[in-house]
């Protein structure tokens, strides 16, 4: 399937293969007027991402034509960021203010050509000569000054011979033009005012108007990228190079969408206030949508890059959820980050049965993450537990310990409260328990049932650090400022305690601490005495429940179903297309799916998006009862065959799906044979249930049944199981995988754990 491209990369495209251009040059022209944001993050990965997939050039250039708000500080994070994230610009950085003199020729041409004059009207009246969207204007009476008057008074100004606002230049082009920004617009102004490059040399600077296009011409940019809010200025821009006469290959203006993001503020002008104010400790502030803030909270320049790809560049503005986000970090930093316990607030525990001490094995990377790397665990009689994990009177469903209800400690022993002890108030100080020295995890041979297993440090070796708990900026979707900040976007936690390996071993800068969420070192504030750790997200999304209790209509969490079933595939870098928000129909659908129905937001958002889907989807639910595996089979099944064997895909109709479903609710098949089910459904025209009875395709869930194939792969893995005993506990999914092999899938894979277990622990 070949993939769709952004419509800049279809016209760079097309532009190199007729030949206009010989090379792709894009350049990233931030004003440095402030730190970057995660708008000119997906700026530069636009610009520095088409230079790079096309074999170009991107330029870095500071477009620094206001002296007033400009600083070599911004201009110093602005490389930084564009650095952090992966890329290289052409050459040195490039100054707008480098080109202050041939700019000043060209407008000197523009005036001889009488296509520019200086205007002495003062502001008022040149707004109302303006005119209105529905008036055209009127052309100032000093526009017929003469050549030789224009150069003499634009010559004077530029020496610095008159005040602020006493005359202007400007283009001569239409003062009735229906675009407003073609009615004479400005090219330059006094501004006696200390530039922080240029020096006091100049009593004049250029607009951004005339600067920008002609700065791009002499960089010998090809494709001018900027946002839609220049639109109109197109117009101009191409007005100058044209009546310039400047010889080609000239640059020409395309179009994007501007990056916004709910719960974000995200103009330079509004952060700025946010850090006079004192709202925030600085730029680099780790609630700060800026890229230097996202570094110092420890984002990856990865999950950017992942999310600048996801969101896609279009045309139309739209608003991306945060979460969407969050959601690219956490899918970036789960894979690759060693988990690690931290206990945030401490509860003391008294094994009174242990003596002595041992070292626990146990894994940086459990399960499914694809990483070796372990380190050992002190374990003594005295050891710390989150007191949430403990309750006296424990509300239904509370799975750790309690007087009665027995624990583990993750990777370590199973305990049992013995005496609850607590200070004159009442508050909880102690906890008195035994351990079960036969219940060691891995070896546990002791058959006591717990439902839980609980994080905990051991108390002699433990590190006290300080946690920095951020969370989103403003408390509304879409903050205006200051008054919409959120007055619990950043908590403290002094005294937490953390595992020694995290401070002496340092396996990573971030962490996963297991339950708490993932971790970053601060890079300005952390020490060895007094470690410090910023929370980079949280383990799961905690916004998204408390906006759907406020019956508020979910906003679409992009397809990142379709996204991660393609990134595993995919190549990074590469763009995936445009996504356009969803439209109200499509909102209220995804609601009523994801609220009535219980469906993921993932799978919500694919239908809802799909108006063949969804109906399909709607037809199915006459017929069965089963709404979540249908909208599986639908979103993944459905979706490619009518996409990829349209010519088959008469066979696939809503009953028939509905067929499939119920037997997989009902458990009389896997959803894995449930699979291929639907391909020879797709292939024969059968019925589901024909198919599943003609191949005896039922799912075997008898343990009578499955229990001897175990032994049987048992018998044949004598090595594996040899080794598995000595504690390789990762074999488990190998015996399970096995065993499924064996049955040809059809087992049920719940039973098949459940016996698996048994048999290998037994
Ligand atoms: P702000 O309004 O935040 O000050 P700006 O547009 O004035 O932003 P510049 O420094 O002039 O900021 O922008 C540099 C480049 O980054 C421009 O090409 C601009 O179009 C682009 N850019 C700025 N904000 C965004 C955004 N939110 N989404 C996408 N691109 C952006
Ligand atoms: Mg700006």
């Amino acid at each position: 399937m070949g993939k769709k491209k952004d419509f800049l990369r279809r016209i760079v495209e097309e532009d190199l293969k007729s030949g206009k251009y010989s090379e792709v040059v894009t350049r990233f022209p931030p004003e440095p007027n402030g730190f970057p944001h995660i708008g000119h993050a997906k700026s530069i990965s636009i610009n520095f991402g088409i230079a790079k997939d096309y074999e170009g050039r991107c330029n870095l250039r500071m477009d620094d034509t206001n002296p007033t708000t400009e600083d070599p500080r911004y201009v110093e994070a602005i490389k930084d960021a564009v650095e952090w994230l992966g890329f290289e610009w052409d050459g040195d950085v490039r100054y707008t203010s480098d080109y202050f003199e041939r700019l000043y020729d060209y407008a000197i041409e523009l005036i001889k050509m009488g296509k520019a004059y200086v205007d002495s009207l003062d502001e008022e009246t040149m707004r109302e000569y303006r005119g209105t969207v529905t008036t055209s204007g009127k052309r100032s009476e000093y526009a017929n000054r003469s050549v030789e008057e224009n150069l003499d008074l634009f010559e004077r100004m530029r020496k610095g011979e008159f005040a602020e606002g006493e005359h202007v230049l400007r283009a001569k082009i239409d003062m009735a033009s229906p675009n407003m920004k073609m009615r004479d617009p400005l090219l330059y102004r006094i501004r006696h005012a200390h530039h922080y490059r240029a020096g006091d040399k100049w009593a004049i600077y250029p607009m951004y108007d005339f600067a920008h296009c002609l700065s791009d011409y002499i960089e010998g940019v090809t494709h001018s990228l900027c946002t839609l809010e220049f639109e109109n200025n197109r117009d101009i821009y191409d007005w100058v190079i044209d009546t310039l006469g400047l010889k080609p290959p000239r640059p020409y203006q395309y179009e994007f969408a501007r990056l916004n993001i709910s719960y974000t503020v995200m103009s330079k002008r509004k952060l700025l206030e946010l850090v006079e104010q004192e709202v925030i400790s600085g730029w680099d502030d780790p609630r700060m949508p800026t890229i230097a803030g996202y570094k110092r909270r420890g984002y990856t320049p990865e999950s950017i890059l992942n999310f600048c790809d996801e969101i896609g560049i279009a045309k139309a503005n739209s608003v991306v959820d945060v979460a969407q986000l969050e959601h690219c970090i956490r899918d970036d930093l789960n894979p690759k980050v060693p988990r690690v316990m931290c206990v945030t607030d401490p509860l003391k525990v008294t094994i009174v049965n242990y003596e002595g001490s041992e070292e626990i094995d146990a894994s940086y990377y459990p399960h499914d993450v694809p990483k070796e790397g372990s380190r050992k665990l002190p374990f003594s009689k005295e050891i710390y537990i989150n007191r949430e994990d403990f309750s006296e009177n424990p509300p239904k469903g509370y799975y750790r310990l309690t007087p009665e209800q027995p624990v583990r400690l993750k990777y370590a022993y199973i305990i049992t409260c013995k005496e609850v002890i607590k200070d004159s108030s009442g508050k909880i100080i102690e906890i008195k328990a035994e351990y079960h020295p036969d219940s060691k995890s891995g070896e546990d041979t002791s058959g006591i049932k717990v439902k839980s297993a609980i994080q905990w440090v051991e108390a002699s070796s433990a590190k006290r650090v300080e946690l920095r708990l951020y969370d989103r900026l403003f408390k509304v979707e879409s903050p205006q400022g200051i008054e919409d900040i959120n007055p619990d976007s950043l908590k403290i936690i002094k005294d937490a305690l953390i595992e020694p390996s995290v401070i002496t071993e340092k396996p990573d800068e971030r962490y996963q601490f297991e339950r708490e969420g993932y971790f970053y070192a601060d890079p300005v504030d952390y020490t060895d005495d007094a470690p410090v750790f910023n929370k980079i997200v949280s383990l799961k999304d905690s916004w998204a429940k408390k906006n759907t209790a406020q019956k508020q209509a979910p906003k679409k969490p992009a397809a990142t179903q379709e996204k991660k079933e393609k990134s595993k595939t995919a190549q990074k870098g590469k763009h995936e297309g445009e996504l356009a928000a969803l439209s109200e129909a499509e909102e209220k659908r995804f609601a009523h799916y994801t609220e009535t129905y219980g469906l993921k937001p993932q799978v919500a958002n694919i239908l809802a998006r799909d108006p063949k889907l969804s109906a399909f989807f709607e037809q199915t639910l006459n017929s069965v009862d089963a709404a979540v595996t249908a909208a599986n089979i639908i979103v993944n099944d459905v979706a490619r065959a009518l996409k990829e064997h349209p010519e088959d895909a008469s066979n696939v109709t809503p009953e028939a799906i509905a067929e499939l479903a119920s037997m997989v609710e009902e458990e009389t098949i896997s959803s894995k044979i449930a699979k291929d089910v639907f391909e020879e459904m797709l292939s024969s025209g059968k019925s589901p249930k024909a198919i599943v009875e003609e191949k005896g395709l039922e799912q075997i869930s008898d343990p009578a049944k499955i229990a001897p194939i175990i032994e049987e792969v048992i018998a044949n893995n004598p090595d594996n199981f040899q080794k598995y005993k000595e504690g390789n506990k990762k074999l488990f999914g190998f015996f399970v995988g096995q065993v499924l092999k064996a049955t040809l899938g059809k087992a049920n894979p719940k039973v098949v754990n459940d016996l698996v277990k048994e048999k290998l622990e037994g």
